[in-house]
């Protein structure tokens, strides 16, 4: 039926985007079995799975509450089901500032102020049992290998630079 489609077309943003990830990735804890995921459900008190920040039954990721760059991990206690919307608009920030944010096409202005504070209260209520307490990255290792992990991050940086530059010099080409 048909043709085919275009070929996909890789974004070196993504790319870009997923070894940034992958480096901070390097520093946090990953540890979240299948049985861990269906504990999230019972303590967020849902019937059903559902995103936890907005309640949408359709699912599109495990949502860092903490997230990584500000010293949280791949764990049970951190991580909530969510949906796109609230996926790809919190993006990483923590929970708390983004979750009561005032700003137009916020959380609140899309559930209201009592679905809100209902969320709300059964993620601090899953974290509080989960016993999850983040481990700040200075507390994590040694000044040397933190001294080691900035240079690193910032070698790789000036790499992203570098390619960004070539990227948008073969374009003119
Ligand atoms: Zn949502």
């Amino acid at each position: 039926m048909g043709l085919p489609n275009t070929p996909q077309r890789t974004n070196i943003n993504f790319v870009i985007s997923t070894l940034k990830r992958a480096i901070k990735e390097e520093i946090a804890d990953r540890r979240f079995t299948p049985r861990q995921k269906e504990q999230v459900i019972q303590l967020l008190q849902l019937k059903n799975p559902e995103c936890a920040y907005c309640g949408e039954a359709k699912l599109k990721a495990w949502d860092h509450l903490l997230p990584i760059k500000n010293g949280g991990d791949t764990v049970f206690g951190n991580l909530v089901p969510v949906c796109s919307s609230c996926n790809s608009s919190k993006k990483d920030r923590n929970y708390q500032d983004w979750m009561f944010r005032t700003a137009e096409g916020s959380l609140r202005t899309r559930i209201g102020e009592e679905n809100l504070r209902i969320h709300f209260n059964r993620i601090s209520e899953y974290v509080v049992q989960s016993g999850y307490k983040p481990t700040p990255i200075q507390l994590r290792f040694t000044k040397r290998k933190l001294k080691l992990l900035d240079k690193r991050q910032k070698a790789i940086e000036s790499l992203l630079r570098k390619l960004h530059l070539f990227i948008s010099e073969s374009k003119k080409k």
